[in-house]
C-alpha cells in the first residue's frame, strides 16, 4: 500500500493491518454502544463509545503505521484523545465520578450506566478479552505521568511494597460501604458531591504518583504499588486471550525487551518455560514488542492461564 515519507526520520506506511487494527477497535466499541443502547433505549451511548473507539483506533493505526521508532506515539495519542474524554468531558463536565468510589456508590444504588459501566468494561469483565490494556492505551493518570522523564524503570520493584495496592483497595471499600450502611450517606441526593469526589480524588492521585515517580525514578511506580485498580483487573485478565508471545527461534536473548519494560516484567523467564508472556503486570503497552531487534514479539491470542508472576526486583 502507499508509503509517504514525512520527515528523514519518520516513515509512515499504511498497511492492511493497521487498517484492521483500527477498524477493529473502533467496531469493538460501535458493538458494545449498540448492546448498550438496545438494553436501555439510550443513543447517547453511539457518542461516547463511538469516540472512545476513534480514539483508541486511532492509535492503533498509527501504531501499526509508524517506523517502530515512533510506534508508541500510536499509543500515547490514544491515551489522549480517550483519557481526556473521559476525565474532562465524562468526568469533569458530565459530573460522574468514574473513580472507584464512584463504582462502589452507582454498584450500591444499582445503577448500570456511568462508572459503573466502565468498571464493567476498563476493567473488570473487559481485562478477560483485552488484558489490561486500558493501563497502556487510556488511562487518564497515566496520560500525564506518562510525560515525565523516567520511562524505563532502572532496579526493578521494591520488594513487598505491592502490598499498599491491596490495603489501598480494601480501606476504599470499607469506607464506601460504612459510609452508606452506617452512615446513610447517599450520593444520589448530594449530585454536587460526585464532582467533589472526582476532584478531590484525582488531586490525591495524581500527587501520589508524581511523588513516587520522582522519588523512585519510575513514571510507573503508582500503578505497581498504590492504585487499587489491577485488583479488579489483575482477576481476569490472567485469562485473556492477548498476550505477548517471543519466537523462540528468533530471539537472541539480548535482553533489550526486559529493560524497556514498563512493568518490570522477567519476559526471557516466560520464553524459557516455552509460554507467552503470562504476567498478569502486563498492560501490553507494546514497549517491548518496539524495541526487539529482531522482532520476535508479537501480541497473539491464544488459550492460557496466567499464574505465575516472574518480576524483576530490587
Ligand atoms: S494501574 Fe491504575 S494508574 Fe496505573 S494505568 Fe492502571 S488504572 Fe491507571
Ligand atoms: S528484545 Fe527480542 S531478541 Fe532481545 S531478548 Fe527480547 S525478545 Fe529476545
Ligand atoms: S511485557 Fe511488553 S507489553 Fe507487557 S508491560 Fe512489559 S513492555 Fe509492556
Amino acid at each position: 500500500m502507499s508509503e509517504n515519507r514525512i520527515d528523514k526520520d519518520i516513515k509512515f506506511k499504511v498497511t492492511k493491518k493497521a487498517v484492521i487494527a483500527g477498524l477493529g477497535w473502533f467496531g469493538m466499541f460501535l458493538g458494545i454502544a449498540t448492546w448498550r443502547a438496545i438494553a436501555t433505549g439510550y443513543m447517547g451511548y453511539y457518542i461516547i463509545f463511538g469516540y472512545i473507539g476513534f480514539g483508541v483506533g486511532v492509535g492503533s493505526f498509527l501504531s501499526e503505521s509508524l517506523t517502530k521508532k515512533y510506534k508508541q506515539w500510536g499509543r500515547r495519542v490514544s491515551q489522549i484523545l480517550v483519557g481526556l474524554f473521559m476525565l474532562g468531558l465524562l468526568g469533569l463536565l458530565g459530573r460522574e465520578n468514574m473513580q472507584i468510589e464512584g463504582f462502589y456508590f452507582y454498584l450500591i444504588a444499582g445503577v448500570f450506566h456511568g462508572a459503573t459501566l466502565h468498571y464493567f468494561i476498563a476493567k473488570i469483565v473487559g481485562p478477560m478479552f483485552f488484558g489490561r490494556a486500558w493501563c497502556s492505551w487510556a488511562c487518564w493518570t497515566m496520560m500525564v505521568l506518562d510525560l515525565f522523564p523516567w520511562k524505563k524503570p532502572t532496579e526493578g520493584r521494591r520488594q513487598g511494597w505491592g502490598v499498599w495496592r491491596y490495603i489501598h483497595f480494601g480501606v476504599a471499600t470499607a469506607v464506601i460501604f460504612w459510609l452508606v450502611y452506617k452512615t446513610g450517606y447517599s450520593p444520589a441526593e448530594h449530585q454536587a458531591s460526585e464532582l467533589t469526589w472526582l476532584v478531590v480524588g484525582n488531586i490525591v492521585y495524581y500527587s501520589l504518583a508524581i511523588i513516587l515517580a520522582a522519588l523512585l525514578k519510575d513514571n510507573r511506580a503508582f500503578c505497581k504499588y498504590v492504585c487499587p485498580i489491577p485488583v479488579f483487573q489483575k482477576v481476569l485478565s490472567r485469562f485473556s486471550p492477548m498476550k505477548q508471545e517471543i519466537d523462540m527461534g528468533k530471539c537472541t536473548e539480548c535482553g533489550l525487551c526486559e529493560r524497556v519494560c514498563l512493568m518490570d516484567i522477567k519476559l526471557l523467564s516466560y520464553l524459557h518455560e516455552g509460554k507467552r508472556v503470562l504476567s498478569t503486570e502486563c498492560i501490553l503497552c507494546d514497549s517491548c514488542l518496539h524495541i526487539c531487534p529482531t522482532d520476535a514479539i508479537k501480541t497473539t491470542n491464544g488459550i492460557d492461564v496466567g499464574f505465575k508472576e516472574y518480576i524483576n526486583m530490587r
